[in-house]
């Protein structure tokens, strides 16, 4: 689905990340591991082009979406928006209702039937388990909800715009152990219908959903990936020496 060859992002002239040469398959589920600073979250965000909208941020090399030049001039990034979406960290729902969070992004996008946002709306509440839990609140402030309802919204808010592709960028790791499960699992279900590629520093969390792993490492002042293919075999027998001792817990 996604065919990474030799990116690179640099920040302010200083190379940060790559060239990371990477396969990412239709339907599966990647996850990238790896220490703090060693660019996972730069080259996520380099795939739906948000590297844009920083300022020092330059990106060589190339990738794919089939076969899109996800970089190339002329490629407008609303539109590669729509087919890749992204979750952050932090919830970040707007200060909105629970039903315009959805409806907003739908607006946006030229939807205007009301039938048509309240149906979408309750099929993508669905989708993400939140429909039982908020259908009798959709008019109160999403901002109210916990920390993992917040996260499922913003699931459910990127789902409506059918990608094809989700980013997810350590969507658990601001979430209490409980909700951090469930949103798991919710990921654990997408498996198939999209393109899932999730940045986790939770390697039992990537032993448990990923179908491919790439690990991250800096090398030479830079990020790299210094190992990847499909999860149970990299998890049982890593090429890498340096990405053994990580996936053992021995180090990073
Ligand atoms: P990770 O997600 O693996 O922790 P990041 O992609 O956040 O890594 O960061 C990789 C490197 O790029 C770090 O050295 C970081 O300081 C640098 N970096 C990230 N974002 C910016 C930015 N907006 N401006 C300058 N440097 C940045
Ligand atoms: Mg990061």
């Amino acid at each position: 689905m996604i065919r990474v060859e030799n990116l690179s992002i640099s920040y302010d002239g200083q190379k940060a990340v790559g060239p990371v040469t990477l396969e990412i398959p239709r339907g599966e589920i990647t996850a990238i591991v790896g220490p703090s600073g060693c660019g996972k979250s730069s080259f996520l965000w380099s795939l739906n082009r948000m590297t844009d909208l920083i300022p020092a941020a330059r990106v060589s090399g190339q990738a794919f979406l089939d076969e899109v030049d996800i970089h190339a001039n002329g490629h407008p990034p609303q539109d590669l928006r729509l087919r890749v979406g992204m979750i952050f960290q932090k919830p970040n729902p707007f200060p909105l209702s629970i039903r315009r969070n959805v409806e907003l992004a739908l607006r946006e996008h030229g939807e205007k039937d009301r039938r048509r946002l309240a149906e979408t709306t309750e099929q993508v509440l669905r989708q993400v388990g939140l429909w039982d839990e908020v259908a009798h609140r959709l008019d109160t402030s999403a901002l109210k909800l916990s920390g993992g309802q917040q996260q499922r919204l913003c699931i459910a808010r990127a789902l409506a715009l059918e990608p094809e592709v989700l980013l997810l960028d350590e969507p658990c790791s601001a979430l209490d152990p409980i909700s951090s499960g469930v949103v798991e699992d919710l990921i654990s279900q997408l498996r198939g219908r999209y393109t899932i590629v999730i940045v986790t520093h939770n390697l039992a969390q990537a032993r448990r959903l990923a179908d491919r792993l790439a690990v991250f490492w800096m090398e030479n002042g830079s990020g790299n990936v210094i190992e990847q293919g499909a999860a149970a075999q990299v998890f049982a027998a890593p090429s890498n020496e340096i990405a053994a001792a990580y996936l053992q817990g021995a180090r990073g």
